[in-house]
């Protein structure tokens, strides 16, 4: 049968139709552009619907924004912060769920560098999952995995884009021992991106889009292989075409999960803009914002709270230097041209030469320079 899972348009690559049809008659494929997305094989399906219904771009579900309480904060254990993006919250809440005998599902690997979701029941296994990894993660596979483990009555903690999380809540629904956390979110780059830019590179053995060997305002993409490669924000041609705004997939153009749309129990993300906001909590080593959204994620933040230096904040505060709490990123005019490149298959170097351009000397010795004098008027503050 010839069946449309949701209009097409809006889908978000979540791939938990795959995971929940009962004939096994959708798997996941990509897209010409390299995006996640659902192939339905039509002689398996019975059209029998429950894809459509679990869809999250087809549901209308109730965010989770009964309780705002916001907070910078960061680890205090400093070998955590330095291999976290942000202040490191992710690992402590993670080391928490373990210790409670607990699951974690959250993004690392596979042995060619492309993002997936995965379960780790050891602290080990949380290792591959400290630091964003920016390119789209597939999540076929982890929603069943996640509602077995919820059934076995472990506490779970499962961390992702605002859109997983929509997804496993469409699924599994509300469960006591579940606990969600989403991110604030830039948006995700087609998974091409980040394998044209890795063929270039040989011995490939670890990837960091955030190594804060530059400090955590200026960070870095730091590659291990048989050459390390390090460069900043400022000059890295991967983050600046990520960072462009021409690669992303179309509905993190218009992501109906963030605003007033969040699902978790608790948000996570960098809090810029902390060097003007509470000065002391920002020494440029990660400051995480983190915002408490339910009852479960408020008990989660306190567990964890004598780990962690924590200052109370406000929403407007987090969200005045940050737009992507409440907005999607604008799509870069260009992004059609970008795309045709990634169709005809043009080489890394050559896409990156449009949209992976450094910034010029001039404006990073501005930004430096602004850092700077923040970094003193905090001192002076303090
Ligand atoms: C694609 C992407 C865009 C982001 N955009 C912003 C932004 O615009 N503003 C902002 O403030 N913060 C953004 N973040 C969040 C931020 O980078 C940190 O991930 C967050 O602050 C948590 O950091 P941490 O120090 O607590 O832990 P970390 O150890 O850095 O935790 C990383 C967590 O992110 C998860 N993760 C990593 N890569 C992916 C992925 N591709 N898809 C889903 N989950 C993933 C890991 O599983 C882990 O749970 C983004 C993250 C990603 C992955």
């Amino acid at each position: 049968m010839d069946y449309k899972i949701c209009d097409g348009a809006s889908c978000v690559g979540c791939a938990l139709c795959a995971d929940v049809c009962p004939h096994g008659a959708i798997t996941i494929g990509f897209d010409p552009k390299g995006f996640i997305r659902p192939v339905v094989d039509p002689m398996a399906c019975v059209g029998c619907g429950i894809c459509s219904s679990v869809c999250p771009a087809n549901r209308k579900m109730t965010p989770s924004d009964g309780k705002r309480d916001v907070y910078a904060c960061f680890a205090l254990d400093c070998e955590v912060r330095k291999r976290s993006s942000s202040g490191g919250v992710f690992r402590l809440l993670a080391d928490d769920v373990l210790s409670r005998g607990g699951s974690v599902a959250a993004v690392g690997f596979d042995k060619d560098f492309h993002a997936v979701y995965k379960i780790a029941k050891e602290p080990s296994g949380l290792d591959e999952m400290m630091g964003s990894k920016y390119t789209e993660a597939r999540a076929d596979g982890i929603y069943k995995k996640v509602r077995e483990e919820l059934t076995s009555g472990v506490p779970v903690l499962f961390v992702g884009t605002p859109c997983r999380v929509a997804a496993l809540k469409s699924f599994v629904g509300d469960r006591d021992n579940l606990i969600t956390a989403d991110l604030i979110c830039h948006g995700v780059p087609t998974g091409r991106l980040l394998e044209k830019f890795l063929e270039g590179k040989s011995g490939v053995r670890s990837v960091s889009f955030r190594s804060k060997e530059r400090g955590w305002q200026e960070f870095s993409m730091r590659i291990e292989g048989d050459e390390t490669y390090s460069r900043s924000l400022y000059s890295d041609p991967y983050l600046r075409t990520f960072l462009s705004n021409a690669a992303l997939r179309d509905t993190c153009y218009n992501c109906k999960f963030k605003g007033d749309g969040y699902l978790s129990d608790l948000t996570l993300g960098d809090y810029w803009g902390i060097s003007s906001v509470i000065p002391s909590m920002n020494d440029d080593r990660g400051t995480s914002a983190v915002i408490v959204r339910t009852e479960r994620g408020r008990e989660a933040f306190d567990r964890i709270r004598d780990k962690m230096r924590v200052a109370p904040s406000t929403y407007g505060d987090i969200c005045s230097a940050n737009a992507a709490v409440t907005k999607s990123s604008a799509k870069n005019p260009r992004h059609d041209e970008f795309f045709d490149m990634i169709e005809r298959d043009e080489p890394f170097d050559k896409i990156a030469d449009v949209f992976g351009r450094p910034v010029s000397c001039k404006a990073v010795a501005s930004e430096r320079f602004k850092r700077a004098v923040k970094k003193i008027l905090g001192k002076i503050k303090r």
